[in-house]
């Protein structure tokens, strides 16, 4: 073992709140603030990680569920905020004023270096001004996390291949979302090129970029009401396996919680 490593937490994952947790020597940041800052700071607290030692948040998108607490979390803990324009200009409204000086553009496909963490976003198709994700390096280990989005770019799948680890959009079960009680238009969204990716979406796209590096794999965003985490879990895995992908043996499939953090983990 070595003191020079990254980790990560998904502290909520899900339609209703997405927040995680990257922490190296040098930074501890935030992805999304999806839920109230209280919350999110309670969630710190169940990994033995305190919200007051965060400082950076980058933003996704300007959907509520990616900044529900982003406002009140940059104001009250100080915290540099990193989003695009187009993201920026699309949340202003909703978050309430950042002081300039904690506000920071991060443009689309490009690497920022933030001392020992190197970032690199990129862009997705989704149905918001500008979404970007992002894939974390440290010390050669990397994280990718990719939710919200309607398809993956093959530009997209060559950017994100071979990461140590990834969170993963496995949003709906196409069947639970076509019989359920969603109206009809908001269903054409989310199954849309500019929605979400199903759980069968979720695991081809995985099957393309993972690769000998890849260790964990975190399956994320779910829908509420259309989906549940075995169902998910047991779409992922037999797909692979029908693949003669060796889940569980070359990495572990792991399942996320909207209201639960996962262990923190080192990559
Ligand atoms: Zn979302
Ligand atoms: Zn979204």
């Amino acid at each position: 073992m070595n003191d020079d490593e990254m980790k990560i937490s998904v502290l909520s994952s899900g339609s209703t709140g997405n927040v995680t947790y990257i922490e190296t020597p040098q930074h501890k940041v935030l992805v999304d603030a999806g839920l109230s800052g209280k919350k999110i700071a309670g969630l710190m607290d169940s990994i033995g990680r305190d919200i007051n030692d965060v400082d950076s948040l980058l933003i996704t998108h300007e959907h509520s569920d990616h900044i529900a607490g982003a406002g009140v979390l940059a104001r009250k803990y100080n915290l540099d905020v990193y989003a695009n324009k187009g993201t920026w200009d699309a949340m202003a409204s909703k978050i309430g004023k950042v002081p300039e000086e904690q506000r920071y553009i991060f443009d689309p496909n490009t690497t920022k270096s933030l001392g020992d963490l190197d970032i690199e976003s990129f862009s997705v198709s989704h149905d918001a001004a500008e979404p970007q994700f992002y894939e974390f390096h440290h010390n050669g280990k990397s994280f990718v996390i990719l939710t919200d989005t309607g398809y993956v770019s093959d530009r997209v799948a060559g950017t994100i291949e071979n990461a140590d680890c990834y969170l993963f959009e496995v949003n709906h079960d196409t069947e639970m979302l076509r019989m359920g009680g969603y109206p009809w238009p908001l269903k054409q969204r989310i199954l849309g090129d500019h929605g979400h990716l199903s759980n069968e979406d979720g695991a081809n796209a995985l099957m393309d970029v993972i690769g000998n590096r890849t260790k964990k794999i975190y399956l994320g965003h779910l829908s509420l009401h259309n989906n549940m985490k075995e169902l998910a879990h047991l779409t992922v895995s037999s797909m692979m396996q029908n693949k003669d992908i060796a889940v569980g043996h070359d990495f572990q499939l792991l399942d996320t919680d909207h209201d639960r953090a996962a262990h923190l983990t080192i990559l």
